[in-house]
């Protein structure tokens, strides 16, 4: 058995609380006190696992390096954390159902009664123990969805379990609730808070921490309040307030000394507490020298946290130069040749998303069209590589019908095709290439540039790869360099255009792998190369409209959208 101790994260009165950054805070905690963290998610939902599921629905598909696609908080443990997350970090209740079905219809049970206690609760622990491996010195689980649920009921009982596996002083709880503002009565109300603690403690857990959110905090009274009537010791009992970047958070809690909390309830030694770089981070990031602007053009640009992972990697991008980037969402439908000067020159950079199917293609190349054409630096992910490559055959080419089979299976000119379509090239079995692939740079490029490194590795997450057999020659002889490809196999990885300023789109997803504290190199590179055109270009007409409109006394709504690092500016107008 391993000697990893643990700590369980749930949920209480509301979804949407985050607890995914609670847990990568105190990941991130821990880790600054030189423990070995790390991070596991169980989402009690059936989906076994949400690379099905619309990122309408469900936000973001975060990809692991051994190819899991995962639940969106897993980018924030890593982003928090050095942590290596694997597939065995996130797991639902279909999957845990997939495996214990299969056991019995392989006879695996022996003709026993398969039932959700023991056997689902067995199941799930197993998947929690399996995280626990000699190197780590603590796991943090957290469980999704809301105490009360019915789903999360076996999952809420195999952590109960989990004490009595590994003792009281083997395993933490937090619970992370509410402590909502009346107006109408000017209070803070403690009532949901104890009502949630309520259901934990009839479910036979007692928590130990509260990670109590409250808008702006709360006074010394409601702390009291709440220890008392929910039988958490005082100092446990921490106010999660608002703050303007999750970044924030770590330094938030270890004010409130939660890592001594836990280290003490879990009888741990660790060092002090080194969170200056940490710090050192949120500092800058809170005061820029200047910003620059990005207009990303995709397909889900309504949905807060569909391109999760892509707007922190703009944020860190930004960071490494200390500025702050605006990112403007743009619709791609709405974009249609006639206008999409007037729709984009407010920004220094242009970059196109991934993402699925066939709406808003069209606007898409229309919005890489006037980067191309206009000099303004260009970044491509994955379908936004694809899209890049289609237009230039397109437009500079003259090979009008290109297009992916994904969009047109019927194209003449089809330059991106599912892998077993391809000539030569042996089908590696499954439909999407998804984790962690190697690839080898080209000299003088701008990714060999930004990486400084001839072989990197990235993750992956599509189905179509580009057609090199038929157009490579095509592409080549006009233009456009092949900087990046895969070791052996030969799949085409980055396609850059070397005549411009910075024009690069990417098969893989480098977003996936950005930290705060260790900005993605190709973001940025290419916060850089828009930087450098807004000093050329000074801010255009466009933005000087918004600034003023800024500065109006009636937009305290836009200027709170603005300091939060995100504006929606764009898809409102369109
Ligand atoms: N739809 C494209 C493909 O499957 C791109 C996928 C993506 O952007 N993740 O190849």
């Amino acid at each position: 058995m391993a000697r990893s101790k643990f700590i369980f994260i749930t949920g209480g009165v509301v979804s949407s609380l985050g607890k995914g950054i609670a847990s990568s805070s105190i990941a991130n905690l821990l880790e600054c006190r030189g423990l070995r963290v790390t991070l596991q998610k169980l989402d009690p939902y059936l989906n076994v696992d949400p690379g099905t599921m619309s990122p309408f629905q469900h936000g973001e598909v975060f990809v692991t390096d051994d190819g899991a696609e995962t639940d969106l908080d897993l980018g924030h443990y890593e982003r928090f954390t050095h942590a290596t997350l694997t597939r065995a970090n996130n797991a639902t209740s279909g999957s845990i159902y997939e495996r214990i079905l299969a056991r019995e219809r392989r006879g695996d049970y022996l003709g026993k009664t398969v039932q959700v206690i023991p056997h689902v609760t067995d199941a799930i622990r197993e998947q929690i123990n399996k995280v626990a491996t000699d190197d780590i010195d603590v796991v943090l689980t957290e469980i999704g969805g809301t105490i009360g649920d019915i789903e999360s009921l076996p999952f809420v009982e195999a952590i109960r379990q989990m004490r009595q596996q590994v003792g009281r002083n083997g395993c933490v709880f937090v619970h992370v609730t509410l402590v909502p503002y009346i107006a109408a009565a000017g209070e803070l109300k403690t009532k949901p808070t104890q009502h949630s603690v309520k259901e934990l403690r009839a479910l036979g857990i007692q928590p130990d921490i509260l990670v109590c959110r409250a808008e702006t905090g709360f006074s010394r009274e409601i702390r009291e309040k709440i220890s008392s009537f929910c039988d958490v010791d005082r100092e446990a009992v921490i106010a999660a307030r608002d703050v303007d970047t999750v970044y924030q958070v770590p330094v938030e809690f270890a004010e409130q000394r939660v890592d001594d909390i836990v280290l003490d309830r879990l009888r741990l030694e660790a060092g002090p507490r080194n969170l200056k770089p940490w710090k050192d981070m949120v500092h800058r990031l809170r005061n820029p020298r200047d910003k620059v602007s990005i207009g990303v053009v995709g397909k889900y640009v309504d949905y807060e946290d569909s391109y999760k992972s892509l707007k922190e990697a703009l944020l860190h991008g930004g960071l490494a130069h200390d500025l702050e980037v605006e990112v403007g969402w743009v619709e791609a439908e709405g974009i249609v040749r006639e206008t999409a000067k007037g729709q984009l020159d407010r920004y220094d950079g242009i970059l196109v998303p991934g993402g699925f199917g066939i709406r808003g293609i069209e606007g898409m190349i229309e919005a890489i069209r006037y980067a191309r054409e206009n000099l303004v630096p260009y970044f491509g992910i994955c379908l936004g590589m694809q899209v890049m490559v289609i237009e230039f055959l397109r437009n500079v080419c003259g090979v009008s019908d290109a297009n992916s089979a994904e969009f047109d299976p019927e194209a003449r000119d089809r330059v991106f095709l599912k892998l077993r379509e391809l000539k030569g090239v042996e089908d590696l079995g499954g439909t999407m290439r998804v984790g962690a692939w190697p690839c080898r740079l080209q000299p003088e490029s701008f990714a060999h540039r930004a990486y400084g490194a001839p072989r990197i590795s990235e993750r992956h997450r599509h189905r179509y790869e580009f057609n090199r057999p038929e157009y490579e020659g095509v592409i080549t002889d006009n233009g456009m360099r092949i900087t990046g490809e895969t070791p052996e196999v030969d799949y085409v990885e980055i396609c850059e255009l070397p005549d411009h300023p910075w024009y690069l789109g990417c098969q893989f997803h480098p977003e996936f792998k950005s930290k705060p504290l260790e900005p993605q190199p190709l973001f940025k590179a290419f916060v850089g190369a828009s930087y450098e055109r807004r000093l050329r270009h000074g801010s255009s007409a466009a933005e000087r409209e918004a600034q003023q409109f800024l500065r109006l006394p009636w937009s305290r709504t836009r200027r709170a959208i603005v300091s939060s690092g995100v504006s929606r500016w764009d898809s409102r107008e369109s």
